[in-house]
């Protein structure tokens, strides 16, 4: 049926979303929607494909969940067949934001609404409404945390009198994905201004977004430049303290690179105790390893919520109506600003995992316990 109503809609002339009245007077069962997803190695995108297809299949629609390996073609071939299938919208999480479009041409010249998942994306008109976190806000987050973790900044984010110098390094996340731009640019402006002042030093040097990337967000990638920079940098005897880390992935691969070379939680037989190592999803494993004081810190965004937001635009789209942003200015994809809906973000710490993560019903007690 979707097929159908597509073409009713070129038939109408119908051009992109907005002009899906005829889904409109569909029972939401007769309608289907496309999910694709990047990954299932980050536990986060599997929480997010689940809450994604229980809230559509809750709302009576059907669902074609796909998942793609990480790996740009084959995410572009699972959309030209949900595409070929018939969906009438279409919630995407891009692996590379810039790689999709001639899928996303097809989907307009068929009227399927687009909603881009959590990732922007870029360089394409045929996107409709953008839901994500406040992705700047992540990287301002976790550039504070760096400096709470090691004491220059107070609870409050007052300036101590902690004068360092604190040996640090920089990771970023996959250069082709956009938030990691906005991770890297929140959290940069915080650490600057004490790099200049000679309260930070990067031993290493690396500074720029291009020598931090690890390329598909890839836990042996971080892994091994942290093994490289260990080599490189500190086996005559400089001590880390601490590792700007945009998420829980790399930040475990970071620690093993660290605790293979004699860092421990507490001060080891080594001397040097485990630098402080931001992240982001609050990850199960990482809430655990923040729980056991290895790692510091993480950044919660509630994917159930995501989720919420992206039922609710297709769900609007598909009744004929218009999605309601609450940004309209921050995402521009390279050839329009796309409206957005944005979640707020929280940092977890040792401190808050009960009151932020269990008592919120994320996680069980259990599970932060037992990691898994
Ligand atoms: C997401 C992060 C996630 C990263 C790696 C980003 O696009 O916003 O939450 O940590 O991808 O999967």
């Amino acid at each position: 049926l979707g097929a159908t109503l597509a073409l009713t809609l070129a038939a109408c002339g119908g051009e992109g979303a907005g002009s899906t009245t005829d889904t409109a007077n569909a029972d939401p069962e007769d309608l289907s929607i496309g999910v694709s997803m990047p990954t299932q190695t980050s536990e986060r995108w599997i929480a997010d494909g689940e809450n994604v297809e229980e809230q559509l299949q809750e709302a009576g629609y059907d669902v074609e969940l796909r998942y793609a390996n990480d790996d740009i073609p084959t995410q572009a071939q699972q959309i030209d067949t949900m595409i070929t299938q018939g969906v009438d919208a279409l919630i995407v999480a891009a692996i590379d934001g810039t790689a999709l479009s001639s899928q996303l041409d097809n989907a307009a010249a068929k009227g399927i609404p687009v909603i881009s998942y959590d990732r922007l994306i870029r360089d394409t008109d045929n996107v409709d409404f953008y839901v994500s976190f406040d992705n700047f806000k992540v990287g301002v987050a976790q550039g504070e945390s760096l400096l709470k973790g090691l004491g220059v900044l107070d609870e409050n984010g007052e300036r101590t009198d902690a004068a360092g110098p604190f040996n640090i390094e920089l990771f970023a996340g996959s250069l082709d994905d956009n938030n990691a731009h906005f991770f890297w640019d929140g959290a940069m402006p915080v650490l600057q201004p004490l790099i200049d002042d000679g309260t930070l030093v990067v031993p290493s040097g690396q500074t720029g977004i291009e020598q931090a990337a690890i390329l598909r967000w890839s836990q042996e990638g971080a892994q091994r430049r942290m093994e490289d920079l260990l080599t490189s940098t500190y086996s005559g005897g400089t001590v880390l303290n601490g590792v700007l880390s945009p998420y829980d992935g790399l930040s475990r691969g970071i620690i093993t690179a660290l605790e293979n070379s004699g860092y421990g939680p507490t001060i080891t037989a080594s001397g040097k105790p485990m630098p402080i190592v931001t992240g982001q999803d609050a990850e199960i494993a990482s809430v655990k390893l923040i729980d056991d004081e290895v790692q510091y810190s993480t950044i919660f965004k509630d994917t159930r919520l995501l989720a919420e937001q992206a039922v609710a635009a297709a769900q609007a789209y598909l009744e004929g109506e218009e999605p309601e942003p609450n940004d309209t200015e921050s995402y521009n994809n390279g050839m329009k600003v796309v409206p957005s809906y944005l979640l707020p973000v929280e940092t977890v710490t040792k401190d808050n995992i009960t009151q932020v993560l269990v008592d919120s019903g994320y996680y069980t007690a259990e599970e932060v316990a037992a990691g898994q």
